[in-house]
């Protein structure tokens, strides 16, 4: 049985003191692959380096919502010559932040645009992250999804995806996947659980957002890409299918969003 987590923040600062032994116990759990995300260009290129440590991690660089302000006239070019690192499989995580609203909505949607459009430009898939601003990031990004090549990639994910059904399915429809994390397995997280049920598993994708939204029974400690098998048992039972199952569809779409052969 093998995993990908597709959504991992392992340059955080939380994993200094043990990060090879995360990455063993990822190992030991059947992890295949795993996905850092940038938030900021620093990071991002931090990320690069571990890539350039650990065989099986894989990057995506980008500046989140929250860094909005860190954006300048040069970002977007370092960006693409940060993308040209053989293990660059996105550019994320971008998109919208109306909950911490650390920049201005309008500077948030400009810096977002920009980077979409570096992602079509390079094409690459991106990584989206959104915070009660569901169905706008939805919008800017079905937009820029039209106007990509129909032979590229598949144009993303909405990790840790939070919003409704409609516009799931209508994300779906064009053709991105849906990132399920930790919050599936809590037990105030029935409409959550409802969603994934209704969802084909087709479009889904697993991840931990480690160190954050720590799975049920860990929750309250640090969360690591080991605990992204508690996300795909507990997919397999809301769906009444086996863990193998789930675990092959989704380490099948994650390969298929990442290009990886
Ligand atoms: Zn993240």
């Amino acid at each position: 049985m093998t995993l990908i987590d597709t959504h991992c923040h392992l340059d955080f600062d939380v994993f200094n003191c043990d990060r090879t032994d995360v990455l063993f116990r990822a190992q030991q759990a059947g992890l295949i692959r795993i996905v850092n995300p940038g938030v900021d260009l620093d990071n991002s290129l931090a990320i690069l380096h571990l890539c350039d440590s650990h065989t099986e991690v894989f990057a995506a660089v980008g500046i989140h919502p929250t860094s909005a302000l860190t954006w300048t006239q040069e970002t977007r070019s370092t960006l693409r010559e940060l993308a040209q690192h053989p293990k660059v499989v996105a550019i994320g995580e971008i998109g919208l932040d109306f909950y911490h609203q650390h920049a201005p909505k309008d500077v948030q949607k400009r810096i977002f645009r920009e980077q979409l459009d570096l992602a079509g430009e390079l094409a690459l898939p991106v990584i989206m992250h959104s915070r009660q601003a569901e169905i706008e990031t939805f919008e800017i990004c079905a937009l820029w999804a039209t106007k990509r090549s129909p032979n590229s990639s598949p144009p993303g994910v909405f990790h840790s995806y939070a919003g409704d059904e409609i516009t799931a399915q209508k994300a779906i429809t064009s053709g991105f996947y849906i990132g399920i994390t930790g919050p599936i397995t809590y037990k105030n997280a029935a409409w959550l659980q409802r969603l994934v049920t209704l969802l084909p598993t087709s479009s889904l994708v697993i991840e931990t957002d480690s160190p954050f939204l720590t799975p049920h029974p860990h929750r309250g400690d640090r969360n690591e890409p080991a605990f992204v098998r508690l996300v795909a048992e507990k997919i397999a039972s809301l769906k009444n299918q086996t863990l193998e199952h789930i675990s092959e569809i989704t380490t099948a779409n994650a390969k298929q969003l990442f290009q990886w052969r």
